[in-house]
């Protein structure tokens, strides 16, 4: 296997939709064996091991599940149908296991299920810069630039490192794929330089500070570059925003998940934003549109969980 080669299975990874949900699994559960081989050498995991940590990743950077049972084994999926160029499964007797064995939990820790990226993944991925590429190019991909930090220092791999691999691999790069020049001027401007959630507008001395160009739809899922589909959030709300502790509803007001606690003043702050409007755009700027509302609602903002314990 070429570095190539190796990247493009990373970036045609197969995702199975269900009902049009984004499905970072795949990725995530790549994301934390980079993590693990990092750390020791070797990205051999039992089941067992990786269900806990991988589900939390889901159940963190993923669209929202609708019960509990489900979220602590969201880990089933990506371990049985990781493609088999990348990933060896196997039961105890070292037998193989193939992709279409059920998803569930009892099946893999009865059967001792044990995974391994294959030997020239590995091989490759002990070079820190085809590493690094990989990374980027799984972050780049199905995440926002907040959550890829946030994930990187979940699972243990430095964004110091993975910065300066910018140019390892540049060959799945998709033009289209990167973000329209003038996008973030344009939104900061029809929003006044000020959050959409909390009017927050400091500047240092003439230059405004921590206030950014936020996608509602993701730029990762296809969310275009335009100012319908974008608010300016300063530092704090842009973060909550992509993690889903704030919403919008189709009214244009604010969300907070029913997940989100918080127990100091500031904290609570994000509590007082519930219910309260968006700031509108300046006139002649549409505001945010509703299609893109919908889908940060159901592949974003974290639910809480229905008949949760
Ligand atoms: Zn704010």
């Amino acid at each position: 296997m070429t570095r190539d080669e190796l990247f493009t299975l990373l970036a045609g990874l197969r995702q199975a939709r269900v009902a049009g949900k984004r499905a970072p699994h795949k990725p995530l559960l790549l994301l934390w064996l980079f993590g693990q081989f990092a750390a020791t050498g070797s990205s051999a995991a039992s089941y067992q091991q990786a269900e806990a940590p991988v589900s939390q990743l889901i159940n963190d950077f993923g669209p929202p599940v609708a019960s509990v049972v489900a979220s602590r084994q969201r880990a089933a999926m990506p371990f049985v149908h990781l493609e088999r160029e990348l990933w060896d499964l196997r039961d105890a007797d070292g037998i193989p296991i193939g992709s279409d064995v059920p998803e569930r939990r009892p099946q893999l820790l009865g059967r001792g299920a044990v995974g391994r990226l294959r030997a020239p993944v590995e091989h490759l991925l002990a070079d820190p810069g085809v590493m690094a590429a990989a990374a980027r190019l799984l972050l780049e991909q199905h995440f926002t630039p907040i959550l890829a930090e946030l994930i990187c220092a979940e699972v243990g791999l430095d964004m110091a490192d993975l910065d300066l691999a910018g140019s390892v691999w540049k060959g799945g790069l998709d033009r289209s794929k990167l973000r329209r020049r003038g996008f973030a001027e344009e939104v900061l401007r029809a929003y006044a330089y000020r959050c959409a959630m909390c009017g927050f507008d400091g500047a240092l001395g003439r230059h405004p500070v921590a206030i950014e160009a936020a996608h509602v739809r993701w730029h990762s899922q296809d969310g275009p570059d335009e100012v319908t589909n974008a608010l300016a959030l300063c530092a704090l709300h842009h973060a909550l925003f992509d993690l889903g502790v704030l919403g919008i509803t189709e009214d244009r007001l604010i969300l907070v998940s029913e997940l989100y606690v918080a127990k100091s003043p500031a904290g609570q702050a994000v509590d007082a934003l519930a219910g309260k409007p968006l700031l509108a755009p300046r006139p002649r700027h549409s505001p945010v549109d509703v299609v893109h509302v919908s889908w940060h609602h159901a592949q974003v903002f974290k639910h809480y969980h229905l008949g949760a314990v």
